[in-house]
């Protein structure tokens, strides 16, 4: 029986590409092993947003010929969908496959003999048009449950349409029946996964659904307790997308909604289809229904043309607006961009200060949101870690808890009260009730 492994880069929609490819070798009898295992087969799925993707692919290479100097190693993912030669030219690197065809890869690559020369399988992106689904299992605690793929939208920093393609679904119908699959299983939370998911509903180039008709449908799904939706973009969180939400039974009160830019002037040339007031709408609305709704927020600094004033205004928009917490991400040149020709190059130096700025203000954003929730009961969904004897949950408004190690909670969902914010940031909980509260 061969062995394969698999490493992932990037994002959770990788994350649960990579598990999905997985049970296709464990269905054709190849036995999946850790990456740090000796393997006959290397999985490698890249990333095209991570800093540094091509340094980071080699590294992986290399540690895994370092385990296993003879093994068949394949590269996946959007980094090699946009760089197909160069990757190809890695040593110790078998195949390519570029987005079109991962999903093909146990056929393409024909038993895995190792050729001469790699072998390079990367379609134009436009090939790239059909929708295949994946979800993550038994991986975490939590199931990543890929509903969407690709991306209609053009932000000039941006390389996922590239990588990606277009704004593509898998129908309701058969989300719902991934979902009853899910429940089947010992999994208690599906976190909704793809590139623009607010943009789901277009099948074959055709929009037939909304992603309103999902969150209605799914809400009705039994067995699973929480739906998480992962990321959103703003223009596309609908009062009605919010309203439903607030009275869910299952959709969590938690919104991640990239903002980007506090500056209308840097929006604008970012192409981002919405101007700061309409993100000010979005989170009033989402508080004035869930006082206690978790808002996180993506933001990039040092992006071209980015002044300090703009930096500035950017910086006391979020610090004004009532948001959770914020992942700052520095802004960095990638090749067929509209951004990488713009004028106002913004040196490393000051990129790297904006961003610490901005991480500073996540910190005591996330603090401020923790301590409006102490004393109030939540429920909590405990992972399978420990540290110094200590382990942690989320709460479904995305609280970091933390309480003593009982094996007997982990993947329990437990009604808790949070009591103080501990040294290291995460919240102390008490009374952990025996009985099993749904959500
Ligand atoms: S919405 Fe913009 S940033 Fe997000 S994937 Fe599409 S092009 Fe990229």
């Amino acid at each position: 029986m061969k062995k394969v492994a698999f490493y992932t880069l990037g994002c959770k929609l990788n994350f649960s590409e990579t598990s999905s490819i997985g049970r296709m070798f464990e269905q054709k009898g190849y036995q999946k092993v850790d990456f740090s295992n000796a393997a006959d087969i290397y999985i490698i799925n890249t990333c095209s947003v991570t800093e540094n993707a091509d340094k980071k692919c080699k590294k992986v290479v290399r540690e895994a010929l370092k385990i296993s100097p003879e093994a068949y190693v394949a590269i996946i993912g959007c980094y090699a969908q946009l760089k197909p030669k160069e990757i190809s030219e890695i040593p110790g690197v078998d195949a390519v496959l570029g987005a079109a065809e991962k999903f093909q890869l146990i056929d393409l690559l024909d038993g895995f003999m190792k050729k001469e020369k790699p072998q390079v399988f990367a379609s134009e992106i436009a090939e790239a048009n059909t929708f295949n689904h994946a979800h993550s299992i038994h991986d975490r605690t939590r199931t990543f449950l890929k509903v969407q793929d690709g991306c209609d939208y053009s932000c000039t920093f941006c390389t996922i349409p590239l990588a990606r393609g277009n704004s593509r679904s898998d129908s309701v119908e058969n989300v719902m029946n991934g979902a009853r699959e899910i429940a089947q299983t010992d999994v208690k939370e599906i976190v909704l996964t793809g590139v623009n998911i607010g943009d789901f509903g277009i099948q074959h180039g055709d929009r037939t659904e909304r992603f309103t008709d999902l969150v209605k449908a799914l809400d009705g799904v039994e067995g699973i307790e929480r739906f998480r939706i992962s990321s959103i973009e703003p223009n596309l969180l609908k009062d009605e997308i919010i309203e439903y939400v607030s009275k869910s039974k299952r959709f969590v009160p938690h919104f991640h909604v990239p903002l980007q830019s506090g500056s209308n002037k840097i929006l604008k040339q970012m192409r981002r289809r919405y101007q700061r007031e309409l993100y000010v709408d979005r989170v009033s609305k989402i508080k004035s229904l869930m006082p206690h709704c978790c808002i996180g927020v993506d933001v990039i600094v040092g992006f071209p043309g980015e002044t300090d004033e703009d930096f500035l205004e950017t910086y006391n928009f979020l610090n004004e607006l009532d948001v959770s917490y914020l992942h700052v991400f520095t802004y960095s040149e990638r090749a067929n961009t509209k951004a990488i020709d713009m004028p106002g190059v913004v040196p490393h130096k000051v990129r790297n200060e904006r961003s610490k700025m901005l991480r500073n203000l996540s910190e005591k954003k996330r603090r401020k949101f923790y301590e409006e929730n102490l004393g109030t009961t939540k429920t909590v969904l405990f992972e399978d870690d420990v540290e110094e004897g200590m382990m942690h949950g989320f709460t479904e408004n995305y609280i970091r808890v933390t309480a003593k190690y009982d094996p007997l909670l982990i993947n329990e969902l437990k009604s808790v009260s949070l009591k103080k914010i501990n040294a290291k940031g995460t919240v102390e909980v008490e009374e952990i009730e025996a009985a099993f509260v749904a959500h």
